[in-house]
């Protein structure tokens, strides 16, 4: 009943271009399934949820939005996916993105633009668009997605929902389409930080698929969620808040006020500001290169749509030319510029050293506090048409210090924050790596 309820919600927002497939037949067969299944102990238990395009799902075609795999029906689950299934979580289908996960905007999916369900004048951001959209919009209550910027968390923040983005490793990425694989992330949409202690629990842990996952320390989240010890330390990089707007700025020091009278001590940390004005840089020089190696294999030979051409080379160049759009290319092309053997050593190898010196202040921080309070966002969800003239160089740094988390590989939680009419802005929390568990007891809190 549920499953069918859900399905009838979904095909009424079709129109919103947030869903690329209705996986019906799946989730009705597995619905069928679990009635006559006798445990039905587990708590995802019959629970709908939504997977961003770019996880590949058996016998379910999977794009991440991209016109070049239109039609790739993968012959297997990603490790989350069925890690989701073995709990009994239904499939109802596969939510847009920007194409390949490139993009924080939800314009660039190849079936068309998704706005922000509270207002469509608005971004919904991205690149998890559809997932954030369909979990904002009640459909469903959770939805993958994966983060390698800030894919899950600046959308969270932009629709007034729960986005986490685990340590780096925590869930495996066997399956996950790639961007830029040392970024990349695992991670979900809900409407609660339970809900995500839950989602976590089922999908947390080593796969023996993929190399850079880990056994995290953090287990039976769900059932520690409430336990937060008075003795953690909050940080905050003052000169971060105090780039803010008077309203939000002023609900930052009202909130740490509120900590502190619950007995938790709040206090300043540094950080040096050439590093925190390099993060959109070295994120461009680290995740372009990668993305456009990564993505190689879509070639129209090994994978993706052929396209016609006399030879191997005019083969592959049609593919690619039709099958990409304008914000992947671009993003190729300046990655393969990197990758030129000169570049390497003037460009990327730089970049790839300041990355470690971002690093190394990170793991400062984290001595001085166990969790850093960052926004995630500095304004409520873009207008579209003012995207491209909104920007003010000085305080430029904060449209991409979510990225600090990958470049560690911290856990990185958004949670509501300011109520603006019908939208938000919400707040983001973060530990050092492999402190999941303590990064949503805080966010609980
Ligand atoms: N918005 C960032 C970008 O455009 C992050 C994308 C992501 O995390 N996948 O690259």
């Amino acid at each position: 009943e549920l499953t069918s309820a859900v399905l009838i919600e979904a095909n009424k927002v079709l129109k919103s271009n947030a869903i690329n497939k209705l996986s019906d037949q799946h989730a009705i067969k597995l619905a069928n399934k679990l009635d006559q299944d006798s445990n039905k102990n587990s708590l995802l238990y019959g629970i709908p949820y939504f997977a961003k395009d770019n996880f590949a799902t058996e016998n379910i075609e999977t794009t991440s939005s991209s016109n070049i795999l239109k039609g790739y029906v993968p012959p297997f689950n990603a490790t989350s996916i069925s890690k989701l299934e073995d709990q009994g979580a239904v499939l109802i289908g596969k939510a847009a993105l920007d194409e390949l996960g490139m993009g924080g905007v939800g314009l660039y999916s190849c079936n068309g633009i998704i706005t922000n369900p509270a207002d469509y004048k608005r971004i919904v951001g991205g690149s998890s668009s559809g997932s954030a959209y369909l979990v904002a919009k009640g459909i469903v209550p959770f939805a993958t997605g994966s983060d390698t910027g800030d894919s899950i968390r600046k959308p969270a923040s932009f629709n007034n929902i729960v986005g986490f983005k685990p340590s780096y490793g925590a869930i495996s990425r066997y399956g996950l389409l790639p961007y830029s694989p040392s970024l990349d992330t695992v991670g979900f949409f809900t409407r609660n930080v339970t809900d995500m202690a839950i989602v976590c629990d089922a999908t947390f842990g080593y796969d023996n698929k993929d190399a850079t996952s880990h056994d995290n320390e953090s287990k039976e989240m769900f059932k520690n969620i409430g336990k937060l010890n008075t003795s953690i330390k909050f940080g905050y990089i003052k000169k971060v808040i105090d780039d803010l707007s008077e309203n939000l700025k002023s609900a930052y020091y009202n909130l740490f006020e509120t900590l502190k009278a619950k007995g938790y001590e709040v206090k300043e940390v540094s950080f040096k500001q050439e590093l925190l004005d390099s993060l959109s840089a070295i994120y461009k020089m680290i995740s372009f290169s990668e993305s456009v190696s990564t993505n190689a294999n879509l070639d129209g030979i090994k994978f993706g749509k052929r396209a016609a051409g006399a030879d191997y080379v005019e083969i592959i160049t049609n593919s690619r030319s039709e099958g990409f759009g304008d914000e992947v290319k671009q993003r190729f092309l300046v990655g393969a510029l990197n990758l030129n053997k000169e570049n390497q050593i003037i460009y990327l190898n730089k970049a790839k050293q300041v990355r470690r010196l971002i690093v190394e202040e990170l793991n400062k921080v984290f001595i001085e506090t166990d969790i850093l309070i960052i926004p995630p966002t500095d304004k409520i969800a873009p207008l579209i048409e003012d995207l491209k003239t909104n920007s003010n160089s000085e305080t430029e740094y904060l449209n991409d210090i979510l990225t600090l988390a990958n470049f560690n590989g911290s856990p990185s939680i958004t949670i509501p924050f300011l109520k603006e009419g019908k939208l938000g802005i919400g707040i983001n929390i973060n530990t050092k790596p492999k402190q999941d568990l303590l990064c949503l007891q805080a966010a609980k809190v």
